[in-house]
């Protein structure tokens, strides 16, 4: 039984506590352990199922078009990855791109796009990807070489996209092209494009440690009606970046939620197998790890909800986001690592949980933002304040 005790916590609110024991006992009896070798079909699978559950209404905005409120609420996102992840990385999985591959259209989008496309997400119609990486342009987001250009009523876009989620099973893309209004990031806009859009071709498909859909993405001559753009020209890479502020604390509390699950695994077998006649649990060195585990859980799980807290009441969460996501992706690589050792031979049997938790967490620590980057944020912050305030 995991242990539930921070839903006290003041971060929340009720109807937060509700939705976190509600998911629980849903991803219990929906969401299996293991999901086979076609991970394009479990994803399908459980897209779907989230949507029949209710699940994506949260990670959509707007009671219109499905959205469980008028805006997504960072906490209900936080609480429903870490639940997910708990049980599985590909259900977090499903979840989280739903949200970030339709952030864009949830914040930005005019009516109409909101009306297409949210209300399908939401009910797991339409399979979202988010698609800003490109080969050379990776934590370099400004670097972007894929182009669209202005052809009568439509806009022409070439290039190449990688790393994308969902590439290969979604049923729309939103993606970010330079349209040259201005240089670097003030040049780039955003647009909705349709799977099976003349011109758009998947490259390739990537194989990664913990499958999922992942893929390369052509466009050449890939022709897109201008109102398939999201919001104005020339403010795209503004858009991107709001959609990663939404969810970059999430990626935390995924994080968090397979830490969680491997401290339970851990717990669980330290306290059941015997060796040298006692309990491994029994021995000062396993109590070392154990507590090392369950104190850096902890400190993920205040750094994130305070972030989703934070983000909650309207401010800014530059500073915490960087913090969050730093420290319980780190985090979560260090439990994951004392799990597996406390396994031991076990620990690296294919498909055992804290095997497969230690391949799920590995990408947490470089996308939406490898820690680096997230250093890099959290320092200028700092000096920004030392530069406002004056030396401490
Ligand atoms: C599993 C997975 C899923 C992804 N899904 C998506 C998706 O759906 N959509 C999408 O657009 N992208 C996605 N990405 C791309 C992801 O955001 C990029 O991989 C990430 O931004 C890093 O870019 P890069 O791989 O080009 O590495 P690079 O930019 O080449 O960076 C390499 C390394 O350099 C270090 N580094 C970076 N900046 C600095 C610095 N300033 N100083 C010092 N060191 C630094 C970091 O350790 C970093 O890991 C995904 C990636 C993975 C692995």
């Amino acid at each position: 039984m995991a242990d539930t005790a921070y839903l006290d916590w003041p971060f929340f609110e009720p109807h937060h506590r509700e939705l976190a024991r509600a998911l629980e006992a849903w991803a219990r009896e929906h969401v299996p352990q293991a999901h086979g070798h076609d991970v394009d079909a479990a994803c399908r699978v459980l897209v779907r199922s989230l949507g029949q559950g209710g699940w994506l209404r949260h990670a959509v905005a707007g009671t219109a078009h499905g959205g469980a409120g008028e805006a997504i609420d960072t906490r209900a996102i936080c609480l429903i990855r870490e639940t997910l992840a708990r049980h599985s990385g590909l259900a977090d999985f499903a979840f989280a791109m739903q949200g970030l591959g339709s952030g864009a259209i949830s914040l930005g989008g005019s009516p109409e796009q909101r009306a297409a496309w949210l209300p399908r997400v939401a009910r797991g119609e339409a399979i979202a990807a988010f698609a800003l990486s490109e080969p050379e342009a990776g934590s370099d987001v400004a670097a972007m070489a894929c182009a669209a250009r202005q052809e009568g009523g439509d806009y022409v876009l070439d290039g190449e996209k990688t790393w994308i989620s969902n590439g290969g099973i979604a049923d729309f893309y939103v993606v970010f092209a330079r349209t040259g209004e201005a240089p670097a990031a003030r040049g780039i806009s955003a647009f909705i494009v349709e799977a099976g859009t003349p011109g758009f071709e998947i490259a390739e498909r990537i194989d990664v440690i913990a499958p999922h859909p992942l893929a390369r993405l052509r466009f050449t001559g890939c022709r897109v009606p201008s109102a398939h753009r999201i919001g104005p020209a020339g403010e795209g890479f503004k858009l991107a970046m709001r959609t990663l502020d939404v969810f970059r604390t999430s990626v935390a509390a995924a994080a968090l939620g397979f830490a969680r699950r491997a401290l339970d695994e851990a717990l669980q077998r330290a306290t059941t197998r015997r060796l040298f006649g006692q309990h491994l649990a029994d021995f000062q060195l396993t109590q070392a790890k154990l507590a090392q585990m369950a104190a850096t859980v902890d400190s993920a799980a205040l750094l994130t909800y305070r972030a989703a807290w934070q983000r909650d009441q309207g401010r800014s969460v530059t500073r915490e986001a960087a913090m969050a996501k730093m420290c319980a992706t780190e985090g979560a690589q260090s439990v994951i690592d004392a799990a597996v050792q406390i396994f031991g031979g076990l620990g690296v049997v294919s498909e055992m949980p804290v095997e497969r938790l230690y391949r799920e967490i590995r990408a947490l620590r470089i996308y939406e933002g490898a820690t680096e980057v997230q250093q890099l944020i959290i320092a200028r912050e700092l000096l920004k304040d030392v530069k406002e305030r004056g030396q401490p």
